[in-house]
């Protein structure tokens, strides 16, 4: 039995990812500081002796003794990160300083939860790992694209410097049920939106284009990258390859909901990315890995998901 550290982990992937793991009878420790995370994710694992739940900010030094570790903690959507941008980039930061230097007194392989945001808007279609990125440094997603490109900066001189077993995952727009309804993401807005009857808000013409992976699909490969020989470490795209239009999203979950929303165009945020889709070739041949759930299926799972919620 492994004893594995999940920062992040009662948020919408790390809880997915703390379910899987514990499904293997590892020993988990969970840990938060509950900005976009919620207790009630991890509620059901609670009863469980090899799962700890700790409420601990990763800006703030850790010890504990741990063999592997999971760094996912720092808000995703773009309404939360541009909340308390200086938090944000001292989360992404700071908190790959003290889990990096975890790992390093506790020889403990880490995996960063990376992001396709590193590459910024990309020039170049579909985003291959070597791909350095089009990031605006100043603009209002600076705080998390860059903040988490000086994490794989930090990964890698660890690696480099200190000889620690590191792997990078850059992920793609991941969904699934325990997404916050008030999150800001485009999925859970739209989902949210349709159920409720309101109108569904597309930014700009709703020409821009992105892949969405389901969260089952994404957690096997968080799991395969941790597991892959020492001498893989990415940076790897995970991602679903399968491109869509925002546009084409919201009409595919109108039809889904059977709902009677009409669309409406909003502006475009400053610096949304035009297209993104991920050059999965990397992940294919060195984790012999690719997502599996249609996006419909995966749809589907999340509808049912928010239908209970908003039930409540
Ligand atoms: P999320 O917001 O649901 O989860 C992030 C978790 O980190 C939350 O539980 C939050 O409370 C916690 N957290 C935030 N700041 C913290 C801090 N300072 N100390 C301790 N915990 C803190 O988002 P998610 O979608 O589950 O994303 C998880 C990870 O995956 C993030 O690192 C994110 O950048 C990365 N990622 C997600 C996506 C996606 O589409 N979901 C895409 C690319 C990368
Ligand atoms: N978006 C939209 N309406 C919404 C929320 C998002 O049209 O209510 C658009 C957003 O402008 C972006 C895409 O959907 O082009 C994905 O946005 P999200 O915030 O989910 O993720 P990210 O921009 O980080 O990929």
């Amino acid at each position: 039995m492994k004893r594995i550290l999940i920062t992040g982990g009662a948020g919408f992937i790390g809880s997915h990812l703390c379910e899987r793991l514990m499904a293997e009878n590892q020993e988990i420790l969970c840990i938060d500081n509950y900005f976009t995370g919620r207790r009630h994710n991890v509620a059901h694992l609670m009863n469980d002796s090899g799962f700890e739940l700790m409420r601990h900010d990763v800006t703030f030094p850790l010890y504990v003794e741990t063999d592997e570790i999971y760094n996912l903690a720092c808000p995703a959507s773009p309404v939360h990160y541009q909340f308390d941008p200086v938090q944000t980039t001292k989360t992404s930061v700071h908190g790959a300083i003290n889990m990096l230097g975890l790992a390093k007194r506790t020889k403990a392989k880490i995996l960063q939860a990376s992001t396709s945001e590193v590459y910024g808007d990309p020039d170049c279609h579909p985003q291959v790992e070597g791909y350095n990125g089009n990031v605006n440094p100043i603009g209002p997603r600076a705080c998390y694209d860059e903040g988490k490109r000086c994490a794989e900066t930090l990964f890698f001189d660890y690696h480099r410097q200190h000889n620690l077993g590191i792997k990078v995952a850059r992920i793609f727009n991941t969904y699934g049920p325990r997404m916050l309804p008030n999150d800001g993401r485009v999925v859970s807005n739209f989902i949210v939106q349709a159920l409720k009857g309101e109108n569904i808000t597309i930014y700009g013409e709703g020409s821009q284009t992105r892949s969405f992976c389901y969260v089952d699909d994404l957690v096997n490969g968080l799991i395969k990258l941790m597991g892959s020989p020492e001498s893989f470490t990415g940076p790897v795209n995970l991602g679903n390859p399968v491109e869509t239009t925002i546009l084409e999203l919201a009409e595919s979950i109108i039809k889904l909901t059977k709902s009677s929303s009409k669309i409406v165009n909003q502006p475009m945020p400053q610096d949304d990315p035009v297209r993104r889709r991920p050059d999965i070739s990397m992940a294919k041949k060195n984790l012999a890995w690719q997502p599996t759930v249609q996006l419909d299926e995966g749809l589907d799972k999340t509808i049912h998901f928010f239908k209970l919620l908003l039930s409540q």
